[in-house]
C-alpha cells in the first residue's frame, strides 16, 4: 500500500489511472478502524481496479472540540488492517493540507436534512461533512465511493452534495457491521467504559426489537417502548421512525421506513439506525 501524505503527490499519482480505463473506488474515513470500516475497503476492492482510503479526522465536522480532541487515533494498526483488506493508496493528510486556507466549511442548505436529527443536535455537523467530502472527491475523482449505512442521514446528505455539485461518481452504500451481540462497529466503541458498553446494548437490542414489532404495533405505540427502554440506561437525543427516503413522517405502511437513534452512553456519543420493513 501506498501512503501519501501530499495532495499533489496524490493526484499525480491518480492521474494515470482512469487514462488506462482503471477504475478508483474511494473509501473516506476518520481512522481508527473497525471491520466496519474494513467491509466498505473489501466492497471496493472488489469492483475498482485501485482502492483509495483517506484517513482524515475533519475539524469542520466537529461541532464541540473536546469531542474532536478525544477521537481515538490508532494509524499503525489502521495501516496493517489496510493492507490487509487489499487497500492500494492509503491518503492521510494534515489538516492544513486539506484546509490551507483556514478551517471554515461554508453553511450548506439541502433542505431539512440538515437541520433535523445529526443536524440539529451538532450544529454545523453535515457543512463540515460536506466540504471535506467535496474536497476528497476533488482530489480522488473517484468512479464509486463507499460509505456506511451506519450514518443513514450522512449518507443521504452525501446524496444531496453529490447531486448538488454533479460529481460524475457512483455512491455503494454498504450495511452496518454489528459486533457479535448486537452493537453497531464504531471508532468511537473503544471509548467506552465496561459498565457504559454493557449498558449500549440496549441500542441494538431495542432497534432489532422495534423491526420485530413493526408490522404488529402502531409507530407511537413502538416509539413510548423504545423511548422507556433507552432512557432506563441512556441518555436519548432523539429516537424515531421515519420514511427511509425523505426522512419525514411515515404516511402509509408501505413505505421503507427506519429507525434513528442517537444518545450518550457515559461521555461518548452513539448513533445507530435500522431499516424496518425490508
Ligand atoms: P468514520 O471513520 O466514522 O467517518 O466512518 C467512515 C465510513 O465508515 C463512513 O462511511 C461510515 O458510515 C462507515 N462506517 C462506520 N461504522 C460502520 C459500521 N459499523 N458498519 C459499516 N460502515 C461503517
Amino acid at each position: 500500500m501506498l501512503l501519501f501524505k501530499n495532495i499533489r503527490e496524490l493526484t499525480q499519482y491518480l492521474g494515470s489511472f482512469p487514462q488506462q480505463g482503471k477504475s478508483i473506488g474511494f473509501v473516506p474515513t476518520m481512522g481508527a478502524l473497525h471491520q466496519g470500516h474494513i467491509s466498505l475497503i473489501r466492497q471496493a476492492a472488489e469492483s475498482n481496479e485501485l482502492v483509495v482510503c483517506s484517513i482524515f479526522i475533519n475539524p469542520t465536522q466537529f461541532n464541540q472540540a473536546s469531542d474532536l480532541e478525544k477521537y481515538p487515533k490508532t494509524i499503525g494498526n489502521d495501516v496493517l488492517l489496510l493492507e490487509e483488506a487489499g487497500c492500494h493508496v492509503l491518503f492521510y493528510p494534515e489538516a492544513a493540507e486539506m484546509y490551507p486556507e483556514g478551517l471554515y466549511a461554508p453553511p450548506r442548505n439541502f433542505g431539512k436534512l440538515t437541520t433535523i436529527y445529526e443536524g440539529a443536535f451538532r450544529p454545523g455537523h453535515f457543512d463540515g461533512v460536506a466540504e471535506v467530502v467535496k474536497r476528497l472527491f476533488n482530489i480522488v475523482q473517484p468512479n464509486r465511493a463507499y460509505f456506511g449505512l451506519k450514518d443513514y442521514q450522512q449518507c443521504m446528505v452525501v446524496q444531496a452534495l453529490v447531486k448538488e455539485e454533479k460529481f460524475p461518481v457512483d455512491l455503494v452504500f454498504c450495511p452496518t457491521m454489528r459486533e457479535a451481540d448486537g452493537l453497531a462497529m464504531s471508532s468511537r466503541n473503544r471509548r467506552l467504559s465496561q459498565d457504559d458498553r454493557e449498558k449500549a446494548l440496549i441500542i441494538s437490542k431495542t432497534l432489532f426489537w422495534m423491526k420485530n414489532h413493526y408490522s404488529r404495533l402502531s409507530i407511537p405505540e413502538l416509539l413510548k417502548k423504545a423511548e422507556t427502554e433507552l432512557s432506563n440506561k441512556l441518555k436519548v437525543e432523539y429516537i424515531d421512525i421515519v420514511n427511509a427516503e425523505t426522512l419525514e413522517q411515515v404516511t402509509t405502511p408501505e413505505q421503507k421506513a427506519v429507525a434513528l437513534f442517537a444518545g450518550w452512553c457515559g461521555d461518548v456519543r452513539l448513533i445507530d439506525n435500522m431499516l424496518l420493513n425490508e
